[in-house]
C-alpha cells in the first residue's frame, strides 16, 4: 500500500506454533481459548509478518523472523515451517542484497533470527550483506549477556555475526531515523524493544513488535508471559492504543495469522476503555 511517499508490504517470514500460555501471559486458557484454537500440545500458530517500507531510493526491512539456523530438536519442538520464506516474500519487490537498513524491533529469535544464516562451508554470513542493523543499544547489551531466564530467546548466533560485520547502528531512546520514519522506545517486552512509526501526509502506519503481537492483544491485561516488565508494557500499550484510536493509525501486527493489520476504535463499557480492531490490508 502507498502511505504518502512511502510504500509498505507485509513480507512473511512464515509461521511457527508456540505455547498458548507464554502468548497470553496471566490469561487463563478458558478465556483466550475462546477467541484462539490451540493444538493438543497447547500450541497456537503466529505469523511472521515482517514489513518492508520503500522510499524513492532505499528499502528498509522491519524485523527479519526466525531464519533457518535450527537443529532437529528445535525444528521438532518449534514444528518449523518457513514457507514462504522471507527471501521469497520480497521476490516481487527487491532482492535481500538490496536491503539498505534492517530496523529491529528487539532481538528475541523469532524477530532477528533472520540476520545470518549458515552457509555451505558452515561459517555465519549475514542474509542482508548491506543493511545497517539498527537497534536499541540497551536490547544490544541485554543480548550479548542474557540471563538465566531469558537466553533462550537471545541466541548468540545471531548476535555475534552483526558484532563482526561492523553493520550495527545502536541508538538510545526514541530516535527519527529519517524524515517519516521514528522508533518508539517502549521496553517492557525486553530491555530495548521499540516500535516503528511511519507517518507521510497525514497518515500514520505503527508496526507494534511484541507491545501487541497479535489483535487479541488489544485487551489490555492480555500480555505475553515474555514480558520482563509487563506493567511497563501495559502503560505504553494504554498510551499508543489510545493515540492510534484518536489519530486513526494503522497497527500492523507481527504475529497475528488472520490480521496483518487494522485500525483501532475506542469503546467505553461502564468505567472500562476497550479497544476494537477495524482489520485493514496492507497491499
Ligand atoms: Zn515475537
Amino acid at each position: 500500500m502507498q502511505l504518502g511517499t512511502f510504500n509498505l508490504e507485509v513480507v512473511s517470514a512464515g509461521y511457527f506454533p508456540l505455547d498458548g500460555g507464554s502468548v497470553f501471559g496471566l490469561i487463563p486458557k478458558p478465556i483466550w481459548n475462546n477467541y484462539i484454537e490451540a493444538d493438543a500440545q497447547n500450541r497456537i500458530r503466529m505469523a511472521l509478518n515482517c514489513l518492508l517500507i520503500q522510499t524513492a531510493d532505499k528499502n528498509i526491512l522491519v524485523d527479519c523472523g526466525l531464519g533457518d539456523k535450527f537443529g532437529p530438536k528445535q525444528r521438532d519442538i518449534f514444528k518449523l515451517s518457513t514457507e514462504p520464506s522471507l527471501k521469497d516474500a520480497l521476490s516481487p519487490y527487491c532482492k535481500p542484497e538490496e536491503i539498505d537498513y534492517l530496523l529491529l524491533t528487539h532481538l528475541h529469535f523469532d524477530h532477528a533470527g533472520g540476520v545470518s544464516r549458515y552457509n555451505a562451508a558452515g561459517r555465519l554470513e549475514l542474509c542482508f550483506p548491506r543493511a545497517k542493523v539498527v537497534v536499541q543499544k540497551k536490547e544490544w547489551e541485554a543480548a550479548c549477556h542474557p540471563s538465566e531466564r531469558n537466553k533462550g530467546s537471545y541466541p548468540a548466533d545471531n548476535v555475534a555475526p552483526l558484532d563482526e560485520a561492523g553493520c550495527l547502528q545502536l541508538i538510545e531512546g526514541d530516535y527519527t531515523f529519517m524524515p517519516g520514519i521514528e522508533l518508539i522506545f517502549t521496553g517492557g517486552h525486553s530491555a530495548g524493544h521499540q516500535l516503528i512509526k511511519v507517518t507521510s501526509k497525514g497518515k500514520s502506519a505503527v508496526y507494534s513488535g511484541d507491545l501487541m503481537p497479535t489483535s487479541h492483544h488489544l485487551r489490555l491485561p492480555f500480555i505475553t508471559a515474555f514480558d520482563i516488565e509487563p506493567e511497563e508494557t501495559l502503560k505504553v500499550k494504554k498510551k499508543i492504543l489510545a493515540q492510534a484510536a484518536d489519530e486513526g493509525w494503522l497497527l500492523i501486527f507481527k504475529h497475528d495469522p488472520e490480521y496483518e493489520a487494522g485500525y483501532i476504535v475506542q469503546v467505553r463499557r461502564g468505567d472500562k476503555l476497550e479497544y476494537i480492531l477495524k482489520p485493514a490490508k496492507i497491499q
